[in-house]
C-alpha cells in the first residue's frame, strides 16, 4: 500500500509537537555525570532530515550537547563495517537485555556475553574492536571520522563533559574489567573505556543527529554529502538493534507505541530511523528512569502518530513537495 505525505504536513507536525511539549516539565537531567546536571532543562529541539538532505527543524536545533549513547550506533556501524555482521554477532551479539544501559547483571545473565553494541558493555566491546587494535590515537581518529561522516559535520569534544564522566565512570570501569575476565573485550580495558567515554562526550546538535539518522534511513548514503558511509546491507542490522534495545528496558513499550526504531542518550538526544523515508532527532535534557529524554520521546511519538509513520504499518510512504490539488 502506498500513501503520500507532503513536506507541509511534516513541517506542521514538527511545529505542532514543538508547541505542544515546550512547556512539558516531567523528567530530570541525568546527574550521575555531574556536567549533565547543569545543562538548561528548558532546551528543546526537533529536526527531520529528508532523503534530499533538507532539514525541517524547530527549537534549539543548533545547540550542541553530549551525544552520549547515540554514539553507540555510530561505532556499532564502524565495527559492523570492519568485521562484518556475522563476526559482530559472535563477538558481541544482538540481543536486547531488558535491563538498564549500564547493567552488570545483564553481562552475567547473558552467559558472559556483552549482548549488543547498543548497551554499555557491548559498546565498550565494540570500541575495543575498532582497528587498529592497541593504537589509541588511530582508533580515536577512526571513531571520529566515522561519526563525522554520518553527521556531515565535525563534532568537537566537550572537554568538560569528558572530564566529568572520566572521573565518575566507576561502573563502566567495572564493566570493562568484567568483560576482560570473560575474554569479551578485544583491546586493553582502560584504553577501551577511555575511548568509549570520549565518544560519548562529543558535542552534537539536533540537526546533525537528524542527518546521522537520515544516513541510516538512506541505506548508508549521507543525504547531505551523498557519500556512502556504510554498505546498504548493514541498514537492517543496525535498525534491528535500535528497535530491540534502543530504549533499554523500555524498548518494547516504545516500539509498541510508535513503531519508530530509535536510540537515546542520557544527554537528552534521541534519533529515530524510518528506512527509506527519513531520519528524525529530538533533544531535551530531562530524562526518565530508563535514561530516555521525556520531551524528545513525546515529540517523536506525536509526529509518528500524526503522520501514521512506523515500520510495522505495512505501507510505503512517499514524501511529496506539495499536495496534488485536483481541480
Ligand atoms: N556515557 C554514558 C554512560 O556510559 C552513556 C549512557 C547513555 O547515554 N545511556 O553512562
Amino acid at each position: 500500500m502506498e500513501r503520500r505525505i507532503t513536506k507541509e504536513e511534516l513541517h506542521a507536525a514538527v511545529q505542532e509537537a514543538y508547541e505542544l511539549y515546550r512547556k512539558e516539565k516531567s523528567g530530570k537531567n541525568a546527574d550521575y555525570i555531574p556536567y549533565l546536571a547543569n545543562i538548561d532543562s528548558n532546551l528543546f529541539a526537533i529536526a527531520i532530515c529528508l532523503p534530499g538532505g533538507e532539514i525541517i527543524e524547530a527549537g534549539d536545533s543548533s545547540y550542541r550537547f553530549g551525544i552520549e549513547s547515540i554514539s553507540k550506533v555510530a561505532t556499532a556501524l564502524l565495527v559492523l563495517k570492519e568485521y562484518g555482521a556475522n563476526t559482530i554477532m559472535d563477538m558481541i551479539g544482538a540481543d536486547a537485555t531488558g535491563m538498564p544501559f549500564n547493567s552488570i547483571m545483564a553481562i552475567l545473565l547473558e552467559n558472559d556475553h556483552p549482548s549488543t553494541p547498543l548497551v554499555n558493555a557491548g559498546a565498550i566491546a565494540a570500541v575495543s574492536m575498532v582497528r587498529p587494535v592497541g593504537e589509541a590515537q588511530r582508533k580515536w581518529d577512526s571513531i571520529r571520522h566515522n561519526i563525522n561522516e554520518l553527521c556531515a559535520s565535525n563534532l568537537p569534544l566537550i572537554d568538560e563533559l569528558y572530564k566529568s564522566e572520566s572521573v565518575t565512570n566507576h561502573n563502566n570501569r567495572a564493566i570493562s574489567w568484567l568483560l576482560k575476565s570473560y575474554n569479551r573485550i578485544y583491546d586493553e580495558p582502560d584504553l577501551s573505556l577511555d575511548l568509549y567515554t570520549r565518544q560519548c562526550s562529543l558535542g552534537v546538535t539536533t540537526s546533525e543527529l537528524a542527518v546521522l539518522a537520515g544516513t541510516i534511513a538512506g541505506g548508508g548514503i549521507n543525504p547531505v554529502t551523498k557519500r556512502e558511509v556504510f554498505p546498504a546491507y548493514l541498514t537492517s542490522k543496525i535498525v534491528s538493534m535500535m528497535a530491540s534495545v534502543g530504549f533499554y528496558e523500555h524498548s518494547g513499550n516504545w516500539m509498541f507505541s510508535t513503531g519508530v526504531p530509535a536510540k537515546t542518550g542520557v544527554g537528552g538526544g534521541i534519533i529515530g530511523v524510518l528506512p527509506g523515508l527519513l531520519g528524525i532527532a529530538a533533544f531535551s535534557p530531562p530524562i526518565d528512569a530508563a535514561g530516555n529524554s521525556v520531551r524528545a520521546q513525546k515529540a517523536i511519538t506525536h509526529i509518528a502518530k500524526k503522520l501514521g509513520l512506523g515500520i510495522y504499518n505495512g505501507e510505503t510512504i512517499v514524501i511529496e513537495e506539495h499536495a496534488n490539488v485536483l481541480c
